[in-house]
């Protein structure tokens, strides 16, 4: 087996795109119904910070289609603007140029339908027990009221396997176990996208792995639909479906790959190593050619 040809050049049109998925199919296993619109349609969207002085464009015009129970992957280089795209969808920050659609309905705003779990441990309120962490956004959100928000949050302190650490402190907590109430926190929201920013990029290589291991294992439980930033190719082949490759500053869509036929146990096989050298070729194939790139 061989990565899947489903290289689509940065120049494609989002239509395109749509196009070579429709006759590919093969995504179509992880999209309950292909007839049915992307989910998050990232259209034509340039990013730029704005202060006095300068303007810094994060992303150039990067367009791409997340469907239902799709695991996609943001994969580039520090700086490309993965975090800045993540912060798009989620609605802290407004393209300066493009669409982003959530269900067909442009995003205005940050809301309780797109989640997001970040690189630090310190996302969690102290203060607050697990439970009270996980169940807080139910009720500061009236998702729910304190008690249906107490089981509904004891739920997915289970599944995350935390039951018993359901009344520690934080500070008690190891920083993977941390990272699963986060997650826990988003899942029970029950979002209609998962975001994930580098979420295991802080922790060992262990329990890196045990974390790729565990959030499969959830979404195979769960088929919520994930945008999940990373820098690593092998965590972006592992956690994903199909994985999306990022220029240098500023990001643009170089590639799109499918990678659903791999996981933690292909890791060491001749598919998945030809698969990492593809990517890193993509990753790294304008930087041999010229030293032109701007730098911020
Ligand atoms: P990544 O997550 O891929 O490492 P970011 O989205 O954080 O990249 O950043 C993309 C670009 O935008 C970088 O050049 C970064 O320096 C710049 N940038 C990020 N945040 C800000 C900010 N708050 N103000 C100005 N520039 C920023
Ligand atoms: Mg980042």
């Amino acid at each position: 087996m061989t990565l899947v040809a489903d290289e689509l050049l940065r120049d494609s049109s989002v239509a395109e795109i749509r196009q070579a998925r429709a006759a590919q199919g093969a995504s179509a296993a992880a999209t309950p119904d292909a007839s049915a619109g992307p989910l998050l349609q990232v259209d034509g969207v340039s990013l730029e910070y704005r202060t006095a002085e300068t303007i810094v464009r994060a992303t150039h015009r990067v367009g791409f289609d997340v469907h239902e129970a799709d695991r996609f992957v943001l994969l580039g280089p520090s700086g490309c603007g993965k975090s800045t795209l993540l912060k798009a969808v989620a609605g802290f920050i407004a393209p300066v140029e493009g669409k982003i659609r959530l269900s067909g309905r442009p995003i205005r705003g940050p809301g309780p339908d797109r989640i997001v779990v970040f690189q630090e441990f310190d996302q969690l309120p102290p203060w607050k027990t697990v439970l009270q962490n996980v169940a807080f956004p139910l009720t500061a959100s009236r998702t729910l009221p304190r008690r249906e928000a107490l089981e509904r949050a004891h739920h997915y302190v289970e599944k995350v396997g935390l039951a018993k650490f359901a009344d520690s402190y934080p500070h008690q907590l190891s920083g993977g176990m941390k990272q699963r109430v986060a997650i826990a926190r988003a899942l029970a929201m029950q979002p209609s996208i998962l975001l994930m920013d580098e979420p295991f990029a802080a922790l060992d290589a262990l329990t890196r792995r045990r974390m790729q291991e565990e959030l499969l294992a959830l979404w195979d439980e769960v088929r919520f639909t994930l945008l999940f930033v990373t820098h690593s190719i092998e965590e972006a082949l592992i956690v994903g479906n199909r994985v999306a490759v990022l220029s240098p500053h500023p990001g643009r869509l170089r590639a799109e790959f499918n990678s659903h036929e791999f996981d933690l146990a292909s890791t060491g096989g001749a598919p998945f190593q030809a698969a990492v050298r593809r990517l890193h070729e993509r990753l790294f194939e304008h930087e041999q050619a010229g030293a032109g790139e701007a730098t911020p």
